[in-house]
């Protein structure tokens, strides 16, 4: 089946289901769904048998290169129905000079960055938007580290819907100018992302919004699965051994995850999965203290989180326990990186490479550097570092230097 064939139902027509992703619950697939009743995030489920019959994966070569490629593996109804701002397949880029000088074969880096509001939160609001406009929503609420907002923001203009945005009160002035640019009503909030899926979630009843907090909804997790979806194409569906992500609600690491195992099962990859490695920071990371605890969960809210990784900055994700199930089931781990050791590592990427990373894109190389020192992987394991978003939305360090052109200029001083 092409993809102009389908229309009709509110859901793509591979969908068969909702399954609960604590009690394996069957759930339909055809209303607008939060939380499961257990109170644990939703997974599309799809009839992958369905799916290996109808598409091969040289379909694709005559699609455009962009998140809805493998439309079939997605739960938007039809090409019509999307929300689209442009999501293009984003760049993997290497960083041959730097691998050099380690004496590693690979290092690549997935540039989130050039998406939509310049970051990869564009690829689950493209999904999720795009799905409450198909079930009818009006009107979307979001508490955010700051791009999730500004990604709401945009998709919500460009769909004709109102959004409220709620952010920490220490969020990037750049951000919460964009996000309400973009004509969303935003507020700062004196506490972090949880406080403000407080406000979100207590507002719900009086303002009859669509909450898209992080896994509280099914749809974003599918838009963040692009991002499996499309590295394993870009790499000629051979996956590296290693993937380093900056985890926060942990979408992407998750979504990643049920992406590659759906590959495997309609038969576009084989059985190789990269260790999942999820990048926290030492001054919040709940799933490092977890994952070195040997625990399952996340036991207790981290405290005091304080880090500059805002996107990180999440005391207690709600998908604590899939996240765990990931490093777990692909042998990889947690592991945190200090803020000044970010400061190094998007410094040299910036001066090295011409590479602008964020804040948590640059903790992915901070800790990819950590961990071939202390061996736990080798120079020759292909790694793929994510960067979440453009460098361009932090702020970087002064330039003072001037020169006054009616003077004479001493050129061997420059
Ligand atoms: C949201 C965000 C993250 C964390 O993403 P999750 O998939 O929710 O873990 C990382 N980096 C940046 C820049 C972000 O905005």
């Amino acid at each position: 089946m092409a993809p102009s064939d389908r229309s009709g139902g509110p859901i793509g027509p591979f969908v068969t289901h909702l399954e609960c992703s604590a009690t394996g619950e069957k759930h339909p697939a055809d209303t607008l769904q939060r939380l499961s009743p257990a109170g644990a995030p939703f997974l599309v489920r799809y009839d992958l048998e369905g799916i290996a019959k109808a598409v091969n994966r040289d379909d694709l070569l005559r699609r455009p290169a962009d998140m809805w490629r493998c439309s079939e593996l997605l739960p938007v109804p039809g090409p019509g129905d999307i929300v689209n701002l442009g999501e293009a397949a984003t760049p993997v880029v290497g960083l041959p000079r730097l691998a050099a000088r380690l004496g590693a074969t690979e290092i690549m880096v997935k540039d989130e960055g050039r998406l939509p509001t310049g970051s990869f939160k564009a690829r689950g609001l493209a999904m999720a938007v795009t799905m409450a406009k198909v079930f009818g929503v009006t009107r979307l609420a979001m508490p955010t580290a700051g791009n999730a907002g500004s990604a709401t923001a945009a998709y919500a203009a460009h769909a004709g819907m109102e959004s409220y945005v709620f952010t920490p009160d220490d969020t990037a002035e750049t951000t919460v100018r964009e996000i309400a640019y973009h004509g969303a009503r935003v507020y700062r909030v004196n506490g972090l992302v949880n406080a403000c899926a407080k406000v979100v979630h207590q507002g719900t009843e009086a303002m009859g919004w669509f909450d898209l907090t992080t896994l509280e909804e099914p749809y974003r997790i599918e838009g963040k699965k692009t991002m499996g979806l499309e590295l394993a194409d870009q790499l000629g569906w051979e996956l590296p051994d290693a993937i380093y992500y900056p985890t926060g609600g942990g979408t992407g690491f998750i979504g990643m995850w049920k992406a590659f195992a759906e590959l495997e099962a309609i038969g576009w990859i084989g059985a190789k999965r990269p260790r999942m490695v999820a990048v926290q920071s030492t001054g919040c990371g709940p799933i490092v203290k977890a994952f070195e605890a040997g625990a399952d969960h996340v036991a207790e809210a981290w405290a005091d989180a304080e880090t500059i990784l805002h996107g990180v900055r999440v005391p207690k994700p709600l998908g604590d326990r899939l996240i765990l199930k990931v490093i777990a089931e692909s042998n990889g781990w947690a592991i945190a990186v200090s803020d000044a050791e970010v400061v190094d590592a998007r410094a040299e990427v910036a001066r090295e490479e011409g590479l602008h990373l964020c804040p948590e894109g640059a903790a992915t190389y901070a800790a990819y550097l950590k961990d071939l020192a202390a061996g736990r992987l080798g120079p020759g394991d292909r790694v793929v570092l994510f960067n979440t978003a453009s460098g361009l939305k932090s702020t970087m360090p002064p330039m003072e230097k001037r020169l006054d052109h009616t003077q004479t200029i001493d050129y061997a001083t420059l």
